[in-house]
């Protein structure tokens, strides 16, 4: 006979699984094997997105509805608030577990500890970049075991003992990081809540923010001041996606972005003009729209920006005509061509005609 337990609130379907064979006294892989045959669930991403077809399938092998089988999917839980997720595309705010066989090999799907060790739960709001503590224990979420480092991978988890990491044997710890900063990163991720006010920022501006102090050298100096600001250590040196960065590095990002973000906006203008970012910096970093940067953030800072332009805000600006420059170069060495940009740029910044 099978049993079947009914998903628990934002649950993941590969934790709901687990707990299906948990309940039927099998490892994961030979309850999936009988029950979902030919379906599969741990070799792929199956808590970010589903076929129509598989879902059909899954939801009428364990006599559940349509929708509480799509529910258990990052897509069809949080679809709304994320753009379009498909099957392989990247979808900003969705952290990547990077799946490689029946392994995981990034850490994008965090836990609380606590959480998870009362009823073996794993919840798809811990996949979200934006989450970075848990609401109910106020306390980090974990993105590894604290001993090896290694994913939680529940399809290696013994179904008696979920609270052994199957790599290292020891019991996964609850986190000794006390709440620093919960009350910013809680504030933080109310921002996408579907309830946000219309002038506050939306998440293109707010990933857009995120990105441009993990990018060039104004937005990194923009990120020690907002650091300093709240007493933080800034991150070292995070690159690129902000939502392959672990835990530890995201909540110093988290924290010291709502906190400017609590300060008001004339406050944000006055911040990035001192710190040379103009909108065409922020322009290199929007994926998508970005509504609030521009209607409330550009025409402040075009009103504002008075001060003389820096030599890497002029890079930016002019990357297409520095571009054909160089091309007139290709013959010549690097060196040359590098040089012949740099006097482009002292050029442009006196204000003086090329001779
Ligand atoms: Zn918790
Ligand atoms: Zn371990």
């Amino acid at each position: 006979m099978h049993l079947v337990r009914p998903p628990q609130e934002d649950e993941t379907l590969s934790s709901w699984l687990y707990r299906q064979s948990k309940l039927h006294g099998l490892p994961p892989q030979s309850y999936t094997a009988l029950s979902l045959p030919g379906v599969e669930i741990w070799t792929r991403d199956a808590d970010r997105w589903l076929s129509e077809m598989t879902i059909r399938e899954i939801a009428c092998r364990l006599g559940q509805t349509h929708a509480t089988i799509e529910s258990m999917t990052l897509a069809g839980r949080y679809g709304d608030v994320l753009d379009e997720v498909r099957e392989y595309n990247i979808v900003h705010w969705i952290m990547p577990v990077g799946v490689y066989h029946r392994r995981r090999r990034r850490h994008g799907q965090q836990f609380c500890p606590e959480c998870y060790l009362e009823n073996s739960v794993v919840k798809l709001s811990w996949r979200l970049a934006w989450n970075s503590f848990c609401e109910k224990h106020q306390c980090s979420l974990s993105d590894a075991c604290a001993i090896c480092d290694e994913p939680l991978t529940l399809f290696y988890m013994d179904p008696y003992h979920h609270s052994v990491c199957f790599n290292c044997g020891h019991d996964i710890a609850t986190s000794d990081e006390s709440g620093r900063h919960y009350d910013l990163c809680s504030a933080f991720s109310r921002r996408f809540s579907p309830s946000f006010m219309e002038d506050a920022p939306d998440p293109g501006s707010l990933r857009t923010l995120m990105t441009l102090q993990l990018g060039q050298s104004q937005g990194r100096h923009l990120h020690r001041t907002w650091c300093n600001r709240i007493g933080m250590v800034p991150m070292a040196g995070a690159r690129g996606r902000w939502e392959c960065m672990r835990v530890a590095e995201r909540h110093v990002l988290i924290a010291a972005t709502e906190a400017v973000l609590q300060t008001g906006l004339d406050r944000i203008v006055d911040d990035l003009i001192e710190h040379g970012v103009t909108r065409e910096c922020l322009r290199n970093h929007h994926v998508g729209q970005s509504f609030w940067l521009e209607q409330y953030v550009y025409p402040e800072l075009d009103t504002k920006q008075c001060s003389p332009k820096s030599r890497a805000n002029y890079k930016a600006e002019m990357a297409d005509p520095l571009k054909k420059i160089q091309r007139k170069h290709t013959s010549v060495s690097r060196r040359a061509r590098a040089e012949a940009r740099a006097r482009c740029i002292d050029i442009m910044l006196r204000g003086m005609h090329q001779p």
